[in-house]
């Protein structure tokens, strides 16, 4: 499981996140929703060790990881702009981070196939990212992002830059791959739709805590504040 405790952070005299607190079980897809700049992908980077905390703890499996570097947190991060090394192929992409943990040519090569079926772009394992599409692109930064086995997945607004078509085909092949990995996910939109349809549990943000969390169902009908029943109601 994950589990954060008490997050804070600060950029210069503004507080961003104020006491964030969240469990989230092995396996769960929780949604992260909120308007934008009220701390969303702050508080992934926080959890992927891309930025520093001011306060709180973050419990991986009841380890605290907060002092871990990046690449020993276990955690698998995707972001909302393709970020694919370009002067790398798909499969170099896929391989990249197994590489420098130094797992074998061979183990890295049966693993990227894999994960290349997996996300049916077989055909275009020796592509650059300039030359796929942007689902494409980001079904290779999926699969990068799933190549070292993380335990927990991070997807900020993976789908915002695609059209509505791709998104809603992305969005359950996401969700597949995510139960059968059984993957410990956050996922962050603002698209109320895609929270509503994709996840086990939503968390809605806004100005730096969470303001409601429960299942799509209990967030729309029983909404506890007025934000709440606004931000949730302005779905259609
Ligand atoms: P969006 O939906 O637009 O992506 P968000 O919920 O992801 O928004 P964040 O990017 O987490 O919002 O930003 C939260 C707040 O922190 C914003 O007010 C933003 O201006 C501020 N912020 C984020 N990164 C920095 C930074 N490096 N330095 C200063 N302020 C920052
Ligand atoms: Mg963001």
């Amino acid at each position: 499981y994950l589990r954060l405790e008490g997050i804070r952070k600060q950029f210069g005299n503004t507080t961003v996140l104020h006491n964030v607190n969240l469990d989230i079980r092995e396996g769960e897809l929780v949604t992260l929703l909120g308007p934008s700049g009220c701390g969303k992908s702050t508080l992934l980077r926080c959890i992927a060790g891309l930025t520093d905390l001011d306060g709180g703890h973050i419990l991986l499996d009841s380890k605290d990881i907060v002092n871990l570097p990046p690449r020993s947190r276990e955690i698998g991060m995707v972001f909302q702009s393709y970020a694919l090394f370009p002067n790398l192929s798909v499969s170099e992409n896929i391989e990249y981070g197994m590489k420098m943990r130094g797992v074998s040519k061979e183990a890295r090569r049966k693993r990227s196939a894999e994960l290349l079926e997996l996300i049916d772009l077989g055909e275009k394992r020796d592509a650059y990212p300039q030359q796929l599409s942007g689902g494409q692109q980001q079904r290779v930064a999926l699969a990068r992002s799933l190549a070292v086995q993380p335990k927990v997945l991070l997807l900020d607004e993976p789908l915002s830059a695609l059209d509505a078509r791709i998104r809603k085909s992305l969005r359950s092949e996401i969700r597949e791959i995510q139960k059968k990995f059984n993957i410990t996910t956050i996922f962050v939109t603002h698209d109320q739709e895609e929270a509503l349809t994709l996840s086990d549990r939503v968390c809605l943000m806004n100005k730096g805590s969470i303001v409601q969390q429960g299942t799509p169902e209990e967030l729309y009908a029983i909404p506890r504040t007025e934000f709440v029943a606004q931000f949730m109601g302005s779905y259609n």
